[in-house]
């Protein structure tokens, strides 16, 4: 179901005009208001009337977190604060936070990103969505908030923690939506299942998960443990906050982007060059619908590709697959980019394989060489080395079509693969000890 039919079905010819419109006027507020990026335009050598196609945006200089730090709290404002209405600012665990500014027609603008979200995974004036995201300084509270009352539907605004309370009021009230990160509604399924409550008598049947980053195996543990349908939703506080981008129910794989709102690019994460839909990369976005604080070209450090394919639910958006990581986790093996979680899909569903990893990377006469260690699975039993071999060629052939780089595999016995926490976990890279 659509929340705003015309726009989120757009011809690509019309919604391609309204983001060169929209982009010329957000380089020229930028050029004219913020004094850091004009002057990063300067250095560049590009001046707003550059900008005459989509593709001219590459012309344009990126934004990076530490801009937003450098000019904080507001530097990057590109009004006078008496149009600004509401602030946020991110979590900022080292050193200061990045503070967001919003105007009234931001905040509109972001409750109608959020409300075709929702609308998109089948939500309707009908549902009580309970939020149990933290409301406050963090954007996923308020941003979903606003976007529920936008499309009509009830919203509870309990915030985060309190887990009893949280499932007592989804009894009482008959919650059917459940908005929170994927970490918390798995504390609320569990603790739902210990409390021996039958899932079947608690009216929960969408979740809206977000600001994290997690997986279709989490995203299974949830659908079973709450009796639910989960989806992904996302945003970040530097574009606006939570609904830049959200699944649809008709084929739940990938999040459309509205494009009406915001730009994205996927980048090669190293050289900032541009990359075609469908290939791996850094995802950058500029915001082409914010008075506020607009942000060109901003790099997300998050790791996704664009589907080339239409979407069978009519939306004309285009579709950011689901977050695959973070560029920090990327690997250069003789001149290829290599993810972690490109070995997880290509190991993913082989008979008697866990879905544990870890890459080792190494230089042998100064040639990078690739080792996978997969884990084998505590069920698996075979006692013939030929069946063993068979294996660990099959997983190798599996590994090196995705990657498109030979690399050797070690097959390690079940539960020897350290379970750390942590961005590298994934990765031993030895060349860095020379
Ligand atoms: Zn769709």
């Amino acid at each position: 179901m659509y929340y705003n039919e015309h726009m989120e079905t757009a011809s690509r010819d019309e919604l391609e005009r309204i983001q060169l419109e929209r982009l010329q006027a957000t380089v020229r507020r930028m050029y004219d208001n913020v004094g850091f990026y004009r002057r990063r335009m300067e250095e560049q050598g590009v001046v707003p009337e550059d900008i005459k196609t989509l593709s001219d945006i590459t012309k344009l200089p990126f934004m990076s977190k530490i801009d937003l730090r450098d000019n904080y709290p507001f530097g990057t404002f590109a009004v006078q604060k008496t149009e600004i209405v509401r602030l946020h600012a991110s979590s900022g665990t080292t050193g200061k936070p990045i503070v967001a500014g919003y105007t009234r027609h931001d905040l509109e603008m972001w409750s109608d990103c959020v409300a075709r979200g929702l609308s998109a995974v089948g939500v309707t004036a009908d549902d009580i969505v309970q939020v149990a995201y933290g409301y406050g300084l963090f954007t996923g509270g308020m941003g979903v908030h606003y976007g529920i009352e936008r499309l009509g539907a009830t919203v509870l605004p309990i915030s985060a923690g309190n887990t009893k309370k949280q499932i007592m009021m989804m009894q009482d009230l008959g919650t059917t939506v459940l908005a929170c990160t994927p970490s918390y509604a798995l504390v609320l399924g569990e603790a739902i299942r210990d409390m021996g409550i039958d899932p079947e008598t608690i009216k929960l049947r969408v979740g809206v998960f977000g600001a994290e980053p997690w997986t279709e195996g989490i995203r299974k543990e949830i659908e079973a443990l709450l009796h639910i349908k989960a989806y992904d939703i996302y945003g970040l506080t530097e574009s606006v906050g939570p609904g830049v981008a959200m699944e649809c129910k008709e084929a739940c794989d990938g999040l459309h982007i509205w494009e009406d709102c915001f730009i994205p690019e996927i980048v090669d994460p190293d050289t900032g060059e541009p990359l075609p839909d469908g290939q791996i990369g850094e995802l950058v976005i500029t915001t082409i619908n914010k008075e506020g604080m607009p942000t060109v070209r901003f790099r997300t450090h998050d790791l996704t590709y664009i589907h080339k394919e239409p979407c069978v639910c009519g939306r004309t958006h285009r579709r950011l697959h689901r977050l695959m990581g973070r560029t920090d986790d990327m690997l250069i093996i003789r001149g290829v980019n290599v993810f972690p979680s490109q070995v997880e899909s290509a190991i993913v569903g082989i008979e008697g394989i866990a879905p544990r990893y870890l890459l080792v990377v190494d230089r042998v006469h100064n040639l990078d060489t690739l080792e996978v260690q997969v884990e084998l699975l505590p069920t698996l039993v075979y006692d013939e080395v030929r069946k063993m071999e068979a294996l660990r060629a099959k997983v190798q052939k599996s590994i090196e079509q995705v990657l498109g780089l030979s690399v050797s595999v070690r097959l390690m016995p079940p539960n020897s693969i350290e379970r750390a926490e942590g961005k590298s976990k994934h990765i031993k890279d030895n060349r860095k000890l020379d």
